[in-house]
């Protein structure tokens, strides 16, 4: 940077959309320090990040001291900061930001304005204070709604055992009307709806007409709705995408690769490719009509060296996208050759954030970088058993989506969240997780506990990609400072 002015940078987040019920829904996280009053944030996660206070209302100056925190050198003699207890993102700090957090090493009061950027994202805090996490109510009930089981692709590792069943209007009603109504006992302020199966786009009729309902019932209600179709974008008729953009519903498309690679992952039913297809939906269908789909991909042992070509594909777009990790299933266990092999797995995801580094979109990515890590600090990786549901086709709850082919005996009535509550799935807290001491802990949370339960038969231990996540968060994080300075004219060419 070319000032001797301290200067911290730290960024927003947005929302995006893939498989799992998104951990802004579910609770984020307030750090209250001592005696320092609980704050009042709007919560806008998309929630976006929480806000917290780093100053105590007290009537004293208290003395602060620098917080341990993951550090890393940027270009320019910049670094980038990050507590485990910053609200949202990482920090970067210019040289002389950086040398005034040292001077913090001796506890002291805070001066200058720079001292007080530093608080804020908890880099300084009180000295002598033991930092208690608070959970924040989740803002946003989110709900699955399997639309059909039918697929017109045969993906190797999908979860859901197909037959040619749908939801019936009625059922989808039903589903809706409880929905808002489970929402407004418990007081969230929004609704999400994803619809998904199987392909939801095969029984369109039934999304625009519950898309109707719930649009009506967001009125009476006074509640926010949110709404997102996951597809696998292989037919979507321009009919219909002029209905998406109209109605202002978003799209979520999977994408495993580029050409063969995709082809080898998301085959049609019976046999034969479906790259083009989605190629040409994307750019035939959705982009003439000023529709952003959200990219999703799936990464497995097989497709891992192909990552970096899709991000490629899909930046040069200009189109958000998250990289998810392949789940084992009782359909998929017998593929050995998707199984998340560490190595290939380290390796495809660096080659793809190389492709980051080299086009780096000035838009926040960070969120889609690694399987359920989010900036913002939270302490549940999703929201199930407290702000997501998954409804079967046939009128069912489960938990996750991973159970939709065995739902639990609950159907539509009532309050729909309690049984998700005390389902099996346990959902832990990253505190009450083997993770307590990770700095990385309020960002990754633990990973998904299905894939946690199934690898140790326990809950409250590490991720089985613990490994993984360890070694790609600090280049996640850095992409995350080199966007924040090439979005301040700050990054050196
Ligand atoms: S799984 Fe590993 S990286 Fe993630 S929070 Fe736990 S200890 Fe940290
Ligand atoms: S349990 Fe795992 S698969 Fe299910 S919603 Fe949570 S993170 Fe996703």
């Amino acid at each position: 940077m070319n000032t001797q002015r301290p200067i911290l940078l730290t960024g927003q987040f947005n929302d995006r959309d893939d498989d799992c019920a998104c951990p802004d829904k579910a609770f984020l996280l307030v750090f209250e320090q001592g005696e320092s009053s609980e704050m009042d944030h709007d919560c806008a996660c998309p929630d976006g990040a929480m806000g917290l206070t780093a100053v105590p209302t007290t009537p004293f100056i208290p003395h602060f001291t620098q917080t341990t925190a993951h550090t890393q050198p940027l270009p320019g003699d910049n670094h980038l900061a990050y507590s485990p207890y910053a609200p949202g993102g990482p920090s970067v700090l210019n040289q002389e930001a950086w040398q005034r957090w040292q001077q913090f090493a001796t506890p002291q009061p805070l001066r200058d304005p720079i001292d007080h950027d530093l608080a804020a994202q908890n880099l300084l805090l009180p000295e002598d204070t033991a930092v208690t996490p608070k959970y924040t109510t989740p803002q946003t009930l989110t709900a699955w709604m399997h639309i059909t089981n039918a697929c017109n692709l045969e993906c190797p590792y999908c979860y859901v055992r197909k037959s040619s069943a749908r939801m019936a209007e009625a059922t989808g009603r039903k589903a809706v009307q409880q929905i808002f109504a489970t929402a407004q006992q418990y007081g969230f302020k929004r609704v999400k709806l994803k619809y998904a199966g199987g392909e939801a786009t095969l029984h369109f009729k039934l999304v625009r007409q519950l898309h109707e309902l719930a649009q009506a019932l967001a009125k009476q209600t006074s509640l926010e709705l949110r709404e997102v179709i996951l597809s696998n974008g292989v037919h979507l008729r321009p009919a219909d995408a002029d209905w998406l953009a109209t109605e202002q519903v978003k799209l979520m498309i999977s994408l495993d690769g580029i050409g063969a690679a995709h082809d080898r992952q998301r085959p049609m039913k019976g046999g034969g490719a479906t790259f083009d297809h989605v190629a040409h939906t994307i750019d035939q269908i959705l982009q003439p009509r000023g529709i952003r789909p959200d990219i999703t991909i799936t990464v497995t042992q097989q497709n891992a060296g192909d990552v970096a070509e899709a991000v490629r594909w899909v930046l040069a777009r200009d189109l958000p996208v998250s990289l998810n990790f392949y789940r084992q299933n009782l359909l998929s266990a017998n593929r050995a050759d998707l199984a998340l092999e560490e190595q290939a797995i380290i390796d495809g995801m660096l080659a793809a954030y190389a492709v980051f580094e080299e086009m780096l979109p000035e838009r926040p990515f960070f969120n889609g970088l690694l399987d359920r890590v989010q900036a913002e600090a939270h302490a549940h990786t999703c929201g199930v058993q407290h702000s997501y549901l998954v409804v079967s086709h046939e009128g069912r709850l489960a938990q996750c989506q991973m159970h939709v082919n065995q739902p639990s005996e609950h159907m539509l009535d009532g309050d729909l969240l309690l049984p998700m509550a005390l389902g099996p799935i346990q959902n832990l807290s990253v505190d009450q997780k083997e993770c307590r001491d990770c700095e990385f802990r309020y960002r990754c949370t633990g990973g998904c506990p299905l894939e946690t339960y199934r690898a140790t038969g326990r809950w409250d231990v590490k991720s089985p990609h613990c490994n993984i996540y360890k070694t790609l968060l600090p280049a996640a994080l850095r992409l995350e400072g080199l966007r924040l300075l090439k979005t301040n004219n700050l990054l050196p060419s």
